[in-house]
């Protein structure tokens, strides 16, 4: 789950990490008013779950009070545009207002999990403000990594280290807030604790961004985090499925999949983008394939307008084929859809599946192998979009 930068901030400010002075605004009355009771110059952010909106025209610095107002309600309902929000963009509905920093410097420091490693990991960067995921890829050597294991924690030397590596000159006010970075990261079941750019002002260093994620399974024990969740942020059909206890991601291509498991699921995506076709999604039916769950799951599919063909792939381990069959026949009934279903079923009772798939007389293909029924998938998107 991701929050936004004014929530960030405040638990940036939990863990004793400097941030500027200011609030989040939801109109340009709103933001008039903050600014009215801080410091100039101001600095408007737009409040959308996205890096690179310095970029986009997402932050703009405003000198006087007499601005504030207009230039808040020209940033209100503006679409913006990023690599990680997708051509569609997204509306920006709060604004975050506050004193803008005087930056001399600006780096990059974060904490996250180095999966091969299975450690956690500080990573720092001299070159901070810019896209970090740009350096990543034109000058990965620039980007320093501090592992350390989570049963010894956090040492000092870990700390002394990374600043070595940085080439940053070890302080106390450093060393607090990398220390502060670790310990929210753990006690709050951080996937991602981001600052860029951390700042190099003349009043000391300061968390000029703010950036959290957090680990969607450790959010059950997390009340306090899952309040900050903002609707209008999440996928709406990712949210269908999550209450119908289902696990889909939307990704934003045309091949609709349900399947099985969740790395027979990856596979099958595997599979398609192969042939050069593009999955819709990712969605996990899980074991229990029952017809509540395999019509819920096609109509979470069907959402996305974009879906012309649903491949279904079914492995069945312990539960028997015929069974999903039989929940497959009727969730099409049920579902009414407009677009053909291929399904491919593997394992136990197969062939009694695909003859009850045979005898629905329903607008379902059955497939002998996942190939088969991949490439059908991916020669009829190819056709349709020509
Ligand atoms: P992002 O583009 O979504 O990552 O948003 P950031 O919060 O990182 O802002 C983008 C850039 O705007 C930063 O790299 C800074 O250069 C600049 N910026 C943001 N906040 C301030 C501020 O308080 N003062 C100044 N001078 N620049 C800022
Ligand atoms: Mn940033």
């Amino acid at each position: 789950m991701n929050i936004h930068e004014y929530q960030a901030r405040e638990l940036f400010m939990q863990y004793g990490i400097p941030v500027s002075v200011g609030k989040m605004a939801e109109t340009a009355r709103q933001a008039a008013e903050i600014a009215g009771r801080i410091n100039p110059p101001y600095i408007l952010k737009a409040q959308i779950h996205s890096g690179g909106r310095g970029k986009a025209g997402g932050v703009k610095v405003v000198r006087e009070l007499k601005d504030v107002e207009k230039q808040a309600s020209e940033l209100f309902g503006r679409i913006l545009v990023t690599r990680q929000t997708g051509p569609q963009g997204k509306k920006v509905r709060k604004i975050l207002v506050a004193e803008a920093a005087q930056i001399n410097e600006e780096y990059y420091v974060a904490v996250s999990v180095d999966r091969s490693a299975g450690q956690v990991v500080l990573l720092g960067c001299r070159d901070g403000g810019v896209e970090i995921e740009e350096i990543a890829r034109s000058a990965p050597e620039k980007i320093v990594k501090t592992g350390f294991s989570l049963k010894t924690g956090l040492k000092d030397y870990h700390i002394r280290y990374f600043l070595d590596q940085m080439k940053l000159p070890y302080s106390k006010e450093l060393a607090g807030i990398i220390a502060g970075m670790v310990r929210l990261f753990i006690e709050k079941d951080c996937s991602l604790v981001e600052i860029n750019p951390l700042a190099l002002t003349s009043e000391g260093y300061m968390a000029v961004d703010a950036k959290i994620n957090f680990d969607d399974n450790a959010l059950y024990r997390h009340p306090e985090i899952e309040i900050l969740r903002d609707p209008d942020e999440e996928d709406p059909y990712e949210m269908q499925a999550k209450q119908a206890g289902l696990s889909y991601i939307s990704i934003g291509g045309n091949i609709g999949c349900m399947v099985n498991g969740a790395g027979l699921a990856m596979a099958t995506m595997d599979l398609i983008q192969s042939l050069g076709a593009r999955p819709a999604n990712f969605l996990d039916v899980g074991g229990t394939a029952t017809v509540e769950r395999v019509t819920k799951a096609f109509e979470i599919i069907m959402s996305d307008p974009e879906v012309k063909i649903i491949l279904v792939n079914i492995f069945g381990g312990i539960v028997r084929c015929e069974v999903i069959a039989q929940g497959i026949v009727e969730a099409v009934k049920v579902t009414d859809l407009k677009v053909p279903v291929v399904v491919r079923f593997e394992g136990t009772n197969m062939e009694a599946a695909r003859e009850i798939i045979r005898d629905s007389q329903m607008h379902i293909v059955s497939a002998d192998s996942l190939g088969e029924a991949a490439r059908y998938c991916a020669e009829y998107v190819s056709k349709e979009v020509r």
